[in-house]
């Protein structure tokens, strides 16, 4: 097999969650910063196709990509580092691999021949690298392997990882290695046993890594030359290709610290290509840091509080925006169920994200509400749309407006199913998905932000607003600033009447980078800080 882009290959030891698809994605970063060009993919063991159906507060948010795929959060992590737009293809799950298998199978494409894990979901998971570099046309695809080395379910991609590297040649492979060191408090010393345990895990899987990242909760620097030099001998691994990674500040430091930690010689030796430009981090985090700004309190109006990954784009989103207009935000979870007037009063600024179902609906109507009589700056995204417009409908006279997902139809469901939608409710990968354009109003405050009048947003939804009750709408305080090009779609609203009060049907979260904040966020952070 004959390969012009080089791979990488990032799995993780001994815990979950020890930012491994952070690691990975500043690995990418730094090969971008050297001019590369580079892609990713993740891939996950779980069985479901994607991450449509899954719980967020389980499994956190479900990121959608431009080409309307519904996936994991790790995905918008590579997007924030890459600068990138991933495609569905970005991610493969063992259930979507599996189920192309079984579709194949069934069609009769393999000929008589009994379907195996070696060669057949090997090799397909191999070539799911080899499409992915081919549609960026990278010249490093790096892929990160889900889950823990040891795990039950992971061996294909493991098995798959490793034959690749005989088939492309070993050294257009890099594989790297991301485990926990945990520091022992009672004997005030790091402990390597589990990282040497989970890297013969992998030797024994056949792969002897090209670099080991050490994550260690705390920085106690000084003890760490030893540790990289132990890790080395216990590991059949050279002490330089040992990067020691404690705790970063911001998720957007790892980029620098792993410079700093010595990503690079074992990098260099991989591929070269000059030295890497990381300005751009640079500067980003001396934003953060020197951000000295007055305190803005945003209240999130959510239905999940206890698990932040859930809107994990918005808050990064708003993150973005307080250290582009310089102010500290401090973000509020208002319990959707239980908000009051007093938790929207102690806030400068408003967000209702997205959500699905009944639950906490009326908290968000609230919010709308609340925002629309006192002035008091909104954004609402997807759901946030529709609870605005109901809001703006019973001020507006339409007493019981409603949405068709909550109420079952009353004549008052001024946000209705989309046409084509019924009976999909609870079916995945059948919303109306991924990148859409939409038409501003001239003039409206919505075009002036964006700064153009044709914008194209990511989407995930099946309720739209019933044009129907436009008029009352209107009564209530909102206009449409923006549609979809055919019109038949209300793409975005706003409140003539407030300083910022925009709502859209789409979700920009996933378009924000937080070197580049999406001028919704940024609006209403400005519009905010100055309340
Ligand atoms: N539940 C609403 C719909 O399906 C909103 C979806 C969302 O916020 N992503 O239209």
């Amino acid at each position: 097999m004959k390969t012009n882009t080089k791979y990488i290959f990032v799995t993780g030891g001994v815990i979950s969650g020890v930012g491994k698809g952070i690691m990975a994605a500043s690995i990418g970063a730094i090969l971008k910063a050297k001019g590369l060009k580079v892609s990713m993919q993740k891939c996950d063991p779980y069985f479901n196709v994607d991450a449509g159906l899954l719980n967020p507060r389980e499994h956190g948010e479900c990121f959608v990509t431009r080409d309307g795929a519904e996936t994991d959060l790790d995905l918008g992590h590579y997007e924030r580092f890459l600068d990138e737009e991933m495609t569905g293809d970005s991610i493969w799950t063992s259930g979507k691999l599996y189920k192309k298998l079984i579709d194949d199978e069934r069609a009769g494409k393999f000929g008589g021949k009994s379907v195996q894990l070696v060669p057949h979901v090997t090799g397909l998971v191999q070539q799911t690298f080899l499409d992915n570099a081919k549609h960026f046309g990278s010249d490093v695809h790096i892929v990160e392997i889900g889950g823990t080395i040891g795990d039950l379910e992971g061996p294909h991609f493991v098995e798959a990882i490793r034959e690749f590297g005989t088939k492309v040649g070993r050294e257009n492979c890099l594989y790297v290695h991301v485990c926990y060191v945990p520091w022992l408090s009672t004997s005030q010393e790091f402990k390597t046993k589990p990282a040497q345990n989970s890297l013969r895990d992998l030797r024994e899987l056949g792969i002897i890594p090209d670099m080991v990242v050490a994550r260690m909760d705390v920085d106690r620097v000084i003890k760490a030359p030893q540790i990289a030099k132990k890790l080395a001998t216990f590991c059949a691994v050279s002490e330089d290709a040992v990067v020691l990674m404690p705790d970063a500040k911001s998720v957007y430091e790892v980029p620098l610290n792993a410079v700093k930690g010595g990503v690079l010689a074992p990098l260099e030796r991989f591929i070269d290509h000059g030295d890497p430009d990381m300005s751009q981090w640079e500067e980003l985090m001396r934003n953060i840091e020197s951000n000295s700004g007055k305190e803005v309190k945003i209240g999130l109006v959510a239905k999940y509080i206890d698990n932040t990954d859930t809107y994990l784009s918005v808050t990064e989103a708003l993150k973005a925006a307080a250290w582009k207009v310089g102010a500290k935000l401090n973000t509020i979870w208002i319990d959707a169920e239980k908000a009051t007037e007093e938790d929207f009063a102690n806030v400068d600024g408003i967000v209702v994200p997205g959500g699905f179902g009944v639950r906490g609906v009326e908290g968000k109507i609230a919010a709308g509400k609340y925002c629309l009589e006192h002035n008091k700056p909104y954004l609402g995204l997807c759901l946030g749309l529709q609870t605005a417009v109901i809001a703006a409908a019973r001020r507006g006279g339409v007493e019981n407006a409603n949405s068709e997902e909550f109420d079952a139809p009353t004549g008052a469901n001024v946000v209705y199913i989309m046409e084509g939608q019924k009976g999909k409710e609870s079916t995945g990968g059948t919303m109306r998905l991924g990148d859409c354009p939409a038409v501003l109003i001239k003039g409206s405050k919505t075009a002036k932000l964006y700064g153009t009048e044709k914008v194209v947003e990511r989407h995930r939804h099946r309720y739209e607003v019933n044009q129907k009750f436009l008029k009352e709408i209107e009564k209530g305080g909102l206009v449409v600033s923006g549609v979809s090009p055919d019109g038949k779609l209300v793409e975005f609203v706003e409140a003539p009447n407030c300083d910022f009060f925009i709502a859209t049907q789409a979700h920009p979260e996933f378009k924000s980078r937080p070197y580049r904040a999406h001028p919704l966020f940024e609006g209403l952070l400005s519009a905010a800080s100055k309340k």
